[in-house]
């Protein structure tokens, strides 16, 4: 029997394998520049922080942080913090490399990077929570800022968190640098700064993308079944928006379990539950606990993987009855399985194009507070759905032309432009 340890680590170690194997196989495909594929290949900078906090016991404990630049050709850094125990250096390489690519392929003016603080977030408190994001603030320093590095949420982060992020940030500067700095961090809540609509951006993008796909495929999403890992920002969104489609919500699995009713689990009800019941579904009335295990072979048209890396594999991959995965997580879908899943035709929609919609909103907010604008909520909705739908189009031509899956020819898009980037501008000296 394998240990949680082991799981957490094998989880980690994955996540590296996997986005190096995806960018080997898009570059081996493109034919990426030798030297160019050295570069990309490696992050550009690594930072990892110890820092004290005091708890509310009196007691000091030390966390890690970490703080991962992978590219900046394109435009400053970009990408979230997360707190949770899987997160590590080799799992903030992994997912700041994906952020270079989701940002290039949604044709932004940023880069790539990530990071977060290796915690369970629900052992502390909100005033201890308070204090960790603070000092880890102060612990970054300079190696964030406005035009060079710009986090925003991830995993067990949100805007509370940004409004600290923002707020120390600020604090810890000169007084005339203190109001130009807003766009330190995105997805701050929008009394701070935040942007209409960025909450619900991740999911609603993951919607659209679905929308796309279904629409390319002449598939009606009426009535049709969905499943949901994770019932975060990301996953509730984006089933927000697919129930108002008139598809139907059969699954939820979270950290507590795993739910179904075949004849539908209503959005809203769930949301209002789990935020009087510690933001999880267990207990939630009507519905059949079912084992986890026999989640991801739930019969249903679309499955949605809203939580962490490495979920799908070839544990669970043959099981799977969906038509379409749509990755509303970073990468959710293993190597072997995503091989099992096209060999079979399913469908899927790669997290640095489906769940782009997040970092398209971050990128919103990042120019509102830049210009000293403020965009109505239908402003951004319709910026976005217009970028989200030249990202898909270009994808479906690409996989056309080249006859390959759509990941494959999202990363083709991604590596493309940063390619075209270094040609251009040459090395340095
Ligand atoms: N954490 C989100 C992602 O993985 C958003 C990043 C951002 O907005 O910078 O894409």
């Amino acid at each position: 029997m394998i240990t949680k340890e082991e799981k957490r680590q094998k989880q980690k170690q994955g996540m590296l394998e996997n986005v190096m194997r995806q960018f080997n196989n898009a570059s081996d495909r493109m034919g990426l520049d030798p030297d160019i594929r050295k570069i990309l290949r490696i992050t550009n900078n690594e930072l990892l922080v110890h820092f004290p906090v005091k708890m509310d016991n009196g007691n000091v404990e030390v966390f890690t942080g970490y703080r991962v630049q992978h590219n900046n050709a394109l435009g400053p850094y970009k990408g979230g913090l997360r707190y949770h125990p899987t997160v590590d250096l080799d799992a903030a390489r992994a997912l700041a490399m994906w952020m270079t690519w989701k940002t290039s392929l949604a044709g932004l003016p940023l880069g790539g990077a990530k990071g977060g603080i290796q915690i369970d977030p629900s052992h502390y408190s909100t005033a201890e929570l308070e204090r960790i994001t603070r000092r880890f603030t102060f612990a970054l320093g300079d190696n964030i800022g406005p035009e060079l590095d710009i986090p925003a949420p991830d995993v067990n982060t949100n805007a509370q968190t940004m409004a600290w992020i923002l707020d120390t940030y600020m604090s810890t500067k000169s007084p005339n640098e203190r109001s130009t700095n807003l766009h330190v961090v995105t997805g701050k809540p929008v009394g701070a700064g935040g942007s209409e609509g960025r909450d619900r951006a991740t999911g609603y993008g993951v919607y659209l993308c679905i929308k796309f796909w279904a629409e390319h495929n002449n598939i009606n999403l009426k009535g049709r079944k969905f499943i949901v890992q994770g019932f975060g920002n990301v996953g509730y969104w984006a089933s927000f928006f697919l129930e108002k489609e008139g598809a139907v919500l059969t699954a939820v699995q979270d950290v507590s379990g795993s739910i179904f009713n075949s004849g539908g689990i209503e959005v809203e009800k769930l949301e209002r539950y789990m935020a009087r019941h510690d933001r999880k579904i267990a207990g939630f009335p009507g519905v059949e606990v079912i084992d986890n295990d026999a989640f991801f072979a739930l019969d249903c048209d679309i499955c949605i993987p809203a939580a962490l890396g490495n979920q799908i594999t070839e544990k669970n991959a043959g099981a799977i009855k969906a038509l379409v995965i749509a990755e509303g997580a970073n990468g959710p879908t293993d190597i072997q399985a995503e091989n099992m899943l096209l060999d079979r035709g399913v469908a899927i929609i790669p997290d640095i194009l489906c769940n782009s919609g997040g970092v398209i909103g971050s990128y919103f907010e990042w120019l509102q507070n830049r210009n000293g604008e403020i965009w109505q909520l239908e402003e951004v909705t319709a910026k976005l759905r217009k970028k989200l739908r030249e990202s898909f189009g270009r994808v479906m031509k690409v996989m056309e032309e080249r006859n390959v899956d759509m990941r494959t020819a999202a990363f083709i898009i991604a590596i493309e432009r940063l390619e075209q980037a270094y040609r251009q501008r040459g090395i340095f000296p």
